[in-house]
């Protein structure tokens, strides 16, 4: 099959969390499994040039319509590992994608619109005709709204759309100025409830609803999920439209790249080991201690690896230090928080702890550390207030730590403890649940697993064990992407 891949991030060049790793990670396996994938990206001043091959000026003069006249796009093209990528750069004034960032400015609903506009044109213009246009969350929502609606008439006919919802909070919107500007102009036509107008603001257009109502398949990143979009208030108001679309929406496991994050080829930890012999991992956690300054003492060291946001769950992700340290645990924090207000406060913590040889905050993203952290912690913790799918607690237990997780989301489809579930198998066991969003919640499954790795050494050491032998990897989630596209694609 042929496959375009249309997102705001591909990782390790553009990446500002898991949807970047999926769009890569689910790219590299459909083309192990047999199929020409090709990605449209947007060209960003800020993304990683270093992890580019190759690249050139692939098509010079694309034109895209926009508010009635057409700016001058230069479309570059290289290999990002060994993915084919196509990266969309618009020559006008607006200077969408040189911003110094990927998301944040105040005007976003018009940069992706217009990188929608763009990606679609330049598919057109360029002859390509994909069996298969995937496309990602809310930046990308409109594309399979202008596909049918305008380029269908344009000798794109045969093109189907999956749409993949990685998370339901950021939806897109926009006003009329947004139907003006890509050329979908009838207004009357488009804020209709059936639709692209919002399910609860009559005034706005919304993008990812357009995405649902227009896609031939619809998911999400994990079963769990989908069901809690459907039947919960965690689709923030879409679930609507999730029932009306339900013939055509599931959810799908993320995997993980393990040929980036593997234990036994892992480039940027100092010892690589196996679940056969774990010694190497000591090394690297002796290693995180002396690269972060913290004492090398007998004592478990717990990580946190991920965006400092409302959805992480930052109250659990705070007790869950003090809590720690209390236990005669270590902790290590490494986070990018996506509010000042976050921001202020967990600098002020770390100004605190600053003596503290036990623990380190690093507020930043840091790809090379966060390998580190992943080889030399023993456990992670992932409090997560709601949780799509997850990659740290799935990276986590292909580095052997054992994550402590909240039951949300993916985190439900991945990590299994015995004490709370009789669906698994004891040998299935592999971490630490716990529901509830209080303190006390966090406590017990943090309690039972400093307590084990104390006590019970032999069996900690079985955990982790169990916890490697979870094939997480993209292998069974590609066959699943591949089945929905054979389904469209004969719809
Ligand atoms: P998100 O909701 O952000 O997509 P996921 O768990 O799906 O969360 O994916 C997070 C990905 O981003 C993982 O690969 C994780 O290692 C990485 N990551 C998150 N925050 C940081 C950070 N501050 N530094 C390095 N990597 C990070």
């Amino acid at each position: 099959m042929y496959i375009v891949q249309i997102a705001s991030e591909c990782a390790p060049v553009i990446k500002a969390g898991g949807l970047g790793d999926v769009v890569y990670g689910l790219s590299r396996e459909l083309e192990i499994q047999g199929n020409c994938v090709e990605l449209i990206l947007p060209k960003y001043d800020c993304m990683r040039y270093d992890h580019i091959w190759g690249l050139h000026e692939a098509y010079r003069d694309l034109w895209v319509p926009w508010y009635g006249a057409a700016i001058h796009c230069s479309v570059y093209c290289g290999w990002v590992h060994g993915r084919v990528c196509f990266f969309i750069e618009p020559h006008s004034e607006d200077n969408f994608f040189n911003r110094g960032c990927y998301y944040g400015c105040h005007d976003d609903n018009m940069r992706f619109a217009f990188f929608s506009k763009a990606a679609l044109e330049f598919i057109h213009q360029s002859n390509k005709r994909p069996d298969v246009i995937h496309c990602h969350d809310w930046q990308t929502g409109l594309i399979p709204v202008m596909l049918y609606e305008i380029y269908q008439y344009h000798g794109m006919s045969n093109q189907r759309v999956c749409y993949t919802i990685h998370n339901f909070k950021h939806q897109g919107f926009g006003g009329c100025e947004i139907l003006w500007a890509t050329g979908l102009s009838r207004e009357s036509y488009y804020f209709d409830p059936e639709r692209l107008q919002d399910n609860f603001n009559p005034f706005s257009l919304n993008f990812m609803k357009g995405g649902i109502v227009y896609s031939n398949a619809v998911t999400t990143v994990s079963p769990h999920h989908a069901d809690e979009a459907r039947y919960t208030s965690i689709a923030y108001g879409l679930g609507h439209s999730l029932y009306l679309a339900q013939d055509k929406f599931s959810g799908v496991l993320n995997g993980i790249d393990t040929d980036f994050w593997h234990p036994e080829t892992d480039r940027y930890i100092p010892e690589h080991y196996t679940k056969d012999d774990l010694a190497g991992k000591a090394e690297n956690k002796k290693a995180l201690r002396e690269r972060l300054l913290l004492q090398d003492v007998d004592k478990p060291l717990i990580a946190y690896i991920g965006r400092l946001d409302d959805q992480k769950g930052v109250h659990l992700v705070h007790h869950a230090i003090y809590y720690a340290l209390n236990k005669g645990a270590q902790f290590v924090l490494l986070g990018s928080p996506t509010e000042s207000a976050i921001g202020s406060w967990f600098s002020h913590e770390k100004r605190h702890l600053n003596d503290n040889p036990d623990v380190h905050l690093e507020l930043s993203f840091n790809e090379e550390l966060s390998h580190l952290i992943y080889a030399g912690a023993d456990m992670i913790v992932v409090p997560s207030n709601y949780e799509p799918c997850g990659l740290t607690q799935m990276i986590g237990l292909k580095y052997g730590t054992v994550p402590i997780v909240r039951g949300v989301g993916g985190l439900v489809n991945t990590v299994f403890d015995r004490d709370y579930d009789n669906y698994h198998l004891p040998e299935e066991r592999n971490g630490y649940v716990f529901y509830n969003t209080d303190n006390y919640a966090l406590e017990s499954a943090m309690e039972r697993a400093i307590g084990l790795w104390y006590d019970y050494p032999e069996e900690f050491e079985k955990l982790i064990i169990q916890g490697m032998n979870c094939d997480y990897s993209w292998k069974y989630p590609g066959k699943e992407y591949l089945a929905i596209y054979e389904h469209i694609r004969h719809k």
